[in-house]
């Protein structure tokens, strides 16, 4: 398992696939410990890095993730695959603002690490499938250090970026349904609870 890992990490520098920050997924692993979190829903599968780091926390933790990225999506198969977790882990070939979750499992947690310019959709979409209690973790909110930092935007393209992530933590930070912890973890994670079900 452990050099299977490093594959997937090799993997990811040598392609530039944007996977987890170590101390990132350490800090998931421990929360999915911590509460039994048994249904994990992940927008944004990449190569499946993060999602067969979660699933391997305990033996009856379920994870369904979404990737629109074709050559990601069967990347992530064949990865699911080859360390046996394809029982424990639903990889769905669609764009997570089309896709229909049909099945009536409500999820622990939801961990939204896709296009960043989209995070207040995937946030509103989603949030009706948490179950009670049930936690969002949001990645890469400081994005590469760009956001709230003086640090120099060299493209258009990714100051909307910049500019919609800072609009995403000001939604989270103004929303009245939940409540959000903003932690100086890796790229910047935060940890949003509904408020009622705590
Ligand atoms: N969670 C992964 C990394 C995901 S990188 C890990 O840490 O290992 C972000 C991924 O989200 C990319 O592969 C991209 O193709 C995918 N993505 C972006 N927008 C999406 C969308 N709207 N629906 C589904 N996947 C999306
Ligand atoms: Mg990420």
């Amino acid at each position: 398992m452990k050099q299977f890992i490093e594959e997937m990490e090799e993997y990811a520098k040598n392609k530039n696939v944007p996977i987890i920050e170590k101390e990132s997924i350490t800090f998931i692993m421990k929360y999915i410990k911590l509460n039994n979190v048994k249904n994990i829903l992940e927008i944004g599968s990449a190569i499946g890095y993060s999602a067969i780091l979660m699933a391997s926390v305990a033996e009856d933790v379920k994870v369904t993730t979404i990737e629109r990225d074709e050559t990601r999506y069967m990347e992530c198969l064949k990865n699911v695959k080859k360390c046996g977790m394809d029982k424990k882990i639903t990889v769905v070939y669609q764009d997570a603002l089309e896709v229909n979750l049909t099945d009536k499992i409500e999820y622990d947690l939801i961990f939204i690490d896709a296009a960043k310019g989209q995070y207040t959709k995937f946030f509103e979409k989603f949030k009706y499938f948490l179950a009670p209690g049930g936690i969002i973790i949001t990645d890469n909110l400081k994005f590469h250090g760009y956001v709230g930092s003086k640090k120099k935007i060299e493209s258009k393209n990714l100051e909307g970026i910049v500019k919609k992530i800072e609009k995403y933590i000001l939604f989270l930070k103004e929303n009245e349904e939940f409540e959000t912890k903003f932690y100086d973890v890796g790229d910047g994670l935060s940890v949003s609870v509904k408020k009622d079900s705590r």
